[in-house]
């Protein structure tokens, strides 16, 4: 086994504290991940503060993993020691299933097994990202790219793939006019994502504060939700929406920003439901829909793309210590616009 230092939470009001977890030892196919850095994605708190329903403490959240490999099981074939990877929501699933021979794992039948807060196929239960070492087995290691620092590599395996994938299902590209609601992490991926397909991009924020950022970040147009003249304005305008959400919202208004046969993607993933008039839907024939990370296959496909584009979130680097304040900060929309943990300071 392999003592991996890590930050974990023992309850849903508990703060974090210093841990020390194990690591199995390598299998077969294993690799050994020593974590540079940790994003803190707002499906941690979701989780830490038990908001999905019961999970077993003490947990280690973190499932944007950007690191180096150090060590390899004796049939490892994709990664040596020394190469610069990532692991993000999922470190394995069935394989077998008609899911996962599409390369949609995280649609897994048999249900893919989540980075933390899950139990591995050996029945220990898994732990994530806010920890110095973690061993995955390879089909779900990440190649990181050259050009792509390791730090503002971490949000690329959860922000970034979640926004790349409904963009890329949904067709963003010339042509199409996709809006992002909320300008968090998620958000500010899915503006530099869907600019960089070629579609004409509109953020759609609570106010006006981070304008500015969503502008350079390659947004064509940005308004305030909290102005009613926007959803007048911008009736029955976009052919996708990308509801990056984490609270509750009121669905039927964003629905009637959308156009005839256009669909408003909800990635963002609030504990409470949401509820939509399906007149909404009928009128103008459109969708309303959800998605959940991307494949493997397309995870890789995303980084690539991030690389060849020179995309890369805006993060602030924290310590170990910051996660508690981190979190009070992520709640309150006070982030730019992507924690991450240096995983050197745990
Ligand atoms: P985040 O950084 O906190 O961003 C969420 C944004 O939503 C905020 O920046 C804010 O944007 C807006 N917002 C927050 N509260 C709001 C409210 N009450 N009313 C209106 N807007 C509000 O979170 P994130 O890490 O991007 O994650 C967003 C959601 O996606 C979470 O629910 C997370 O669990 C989920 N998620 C889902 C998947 C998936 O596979 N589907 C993967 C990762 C995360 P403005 O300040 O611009 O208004
Ligand atoms: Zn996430």
């Amino acid at each position: 086994m392999i003592t991996a230092k890590a930050r974990a939470v023992d309850g849903p009001d508990k703060p974090f504290r210093a841990a020390e977890i194990k690591r199995r030892d390598l299998d077969l196919h294993d690799v050994l991940i020593e974590i540079k850095y940790a994003g803190i994605c707002h499906s941690d708190i979701h989780t830490a503060r038990g908001e999905w329903g019961p999970v077993n403490y003490p947990l280690v959240p973190g499932h944007e993993i950007a690191g180096i490999v150090t060590a390899v099981g004796p049939n490892v074939t994709k990664y040596k020691v020394g190469d610069r990877v990532g692991v993000g929501c999922m470190v394995d699933s069935c394989g077998e299933c008609e899911n996962c021979r599409k390369g949609e794992e995280q649609y897994c039948l048999k249900g893919n097994i989540q980075t933390y807060a899950g139990v591995d196929k050996y029945g220990e239960p898994t732990q994530g990202g806010y920890s110095t070492h973690i061993v995955v087995q390879e089909d779900f290691v990440l190649r990181i790219p050259d050009n792509i620092e390791l730090d503002v590599a971490a949000p690329l395996l959860c922000a970034g793939i979640t926004t790349y994938s409904p963009l890329n299902h949904w067709g963003a590209g010339p042509g199409k006019k996709v809006a992002v609601v909320g300008m968090g992490g998620l958000g500010h991926m899915a503006v530099q994502i869907a600019h960089a397909m070629g579609a004409e991009v509109t953020v759609l924020s609570q106010t006006l504060k981070k304008r500015e950022d969503g502008l350079k970040l390659g947004a064509d147009n940005y308004y305030a939700t909290s102005d009613p003249e926007t959803f007048e304005k911008l009736a029955g305008t976009f052919d996708l929406i990308i509801n990056t959400v984490s609270a509750k919202i009121d669905l039927n208004a964003y629905l009637g920003l959308v156009t005839l046969d256009g669909t408003v993607v909800n990635v963002g993933a609030p504990a409470e439901p949401l509820s939509l008039n399906v007149m909404n839907l009928i009128g103008h024939r459109r969708s309303f829909a959800g998605s959940m990370i991307g494949g493997i296959r397309e995870t890789q496909e995303m980084l690539d793309f991030c690389a060849e584009h020179n995309i890369v979130p805006k993060i602030e680097v924290i310590s170990a210590d910051q996660i508690d304040e981190a979190y009070e900060r992520v709640l309150a929309s006070d982030v730019k616009y992507r924690f991450v943990i240096d995983t050197s300071t745990i």
